[in-house]
């Protein structure tokens, strides 16, 4: 996630909803009030006017596997770009994704601090339908903290140790559905300070990638897990994702009864990987907890450590994001919206 400084005190952000924003192409906040348990339905998209019964079987993760996947990311040590870290982790994934069909976006990122090599690691997961649903993660740490002891627990692993533990329910099944691809995106943060430039280096080269391929036309839905593994699992709604998409998540949740941890809180305007994809006409969902700590105050510090994760966290996001892959399977959200116009690209 960014490290915008407003980041840094964002329940109070929250509470008090102020506008100042500090990035550009923010979404404006149109209240002075937090928004509702459930926004109303974005202008031209299609709202699941009523509850969709999930298709093919249930799937769970192994929260201890998952678990342990994060423990083994953050064994690595900090994994900035440009680091011994950045390139064990692509190895590590690609060992735990050796029998699976795996691809690699390798590019190198024109950084405030020179051109660094990255790499973006795709492993798609065939299924019955035409369409594609993805599922993102971001694999880098903080490069500002590069200095520092920070391993980025729940900012990076939480989430890709996630998308592991989701390949393991994904692999050798023939999935009666839609395939489901899981990208694992490097330079996710800003190398030196945030802004649309400098930031979401991976995740932009991906998009590009897939509209210039004709791909992007083919993806139902991107769903971004981001910081889930948070002990005190709290995941915000996101004025940056698509409302009918994270109205599914919600649905999704509410089936396993894990509604509670959803949605009390509203961010405007988050920036993070789901971005470049919003752009070029994809339905996104930012999977977020971004109250890591009193006032977020374990966000990009030293203090972002695995004894302030758990297995259940995990759990809860990884079960959710698979109930909604059911509900897209079962035809939510088929006809998708078309590129909201405030992300011009
Ligand atoms: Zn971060």
């Amino acid at each position: 996630m960014n490290s915008c400084p407003r980041c840094s005190s964002l329940l109070l952000f929250i509470l008090i909803v102020v506008s100042l924003g500090c990035s550009q192409g923010k979404t404006p906040v149109a209240s002075s009030t937090p928004a509702p348990f459930v926004q109303p339905t974005a202008q031209g998209s299609p709202a699941p006017a009523k509850a969709i019964e999930p298709s093919g079987p249930a799937l769970h993760i192994d929260p201890a596997r998952a678990m342990q996947y994060v423990k083994e990311i953050v064994a690595i040590g900090p994994r900035w770009d440009g680091s011994k870290g950045q390139q064990q982790m692509g190895e590590y994934i690609h060992r735990k994704l050796k029998n699976d069909h795996v691809e690699e976006d390798a590019f190198v990122a024109d950084t405030p601090e020179g051109k660094f090599n990255m790499r973006n690691i795709v492993a798609k997961f065939p299924g019955s339908k035409d369409g594609i649903i993805v599922l993102g993660s971001h694999i880098d740490t903080n490069y500002p903290l590069r200095k520092t002891s920070f391993v980025g627990a729940n900012d990076g692993a939480s989430s890709t140790g996630l998308l592991l533990a989701i390949a393991d329910q994904l692999r050798g099944k023939k999935l009666e559905g839609y395939s489901v691809w899981l990208a694992f995106l490097d330079g996710e943060e800003a190398i030196k300070s945030w802004s649309d430039t400098d930031s979401l280096y991976g995740s932009k080269h991906l998009a590009q990638k897939w509209q210039q391929d004709g791909t992007a036309k083919k993806i139902n839905a991107f769903l971004l897990a981001d910081m889930i593994g948070d002990k005190d699992l709290d995941i915000q709604r996101d004025t940056n994702s698509t409302a009918w998409l994270e109205d599914l998540v919600l649905q999704a949740a509410q089936r396993l009864g894990y509604q509670s941890y959803f949605f009390a809180e509203t961010i405007p305007g988050l920036q993070d990987d789901h971005l470049p994809f919003a752009r070029i006409g994809v339905p996104v969902a930012d999977i977020i907890d971004l109250n890591y700590g009193y006032n977020n105050s374990y966000h990009h510090t030293t203090e972002d450590t695995l004894d302030k994760l758990s297995p259940k966290s995990l759990q809860i996001a990884g079960d959710v994001i698979l109930e909604t892959i059911r509900l897209l399977n079962a035809g939510a959200g088929s006809s998708p919206p078309p590129a909201p116009s405030r992300f011009p690209s």
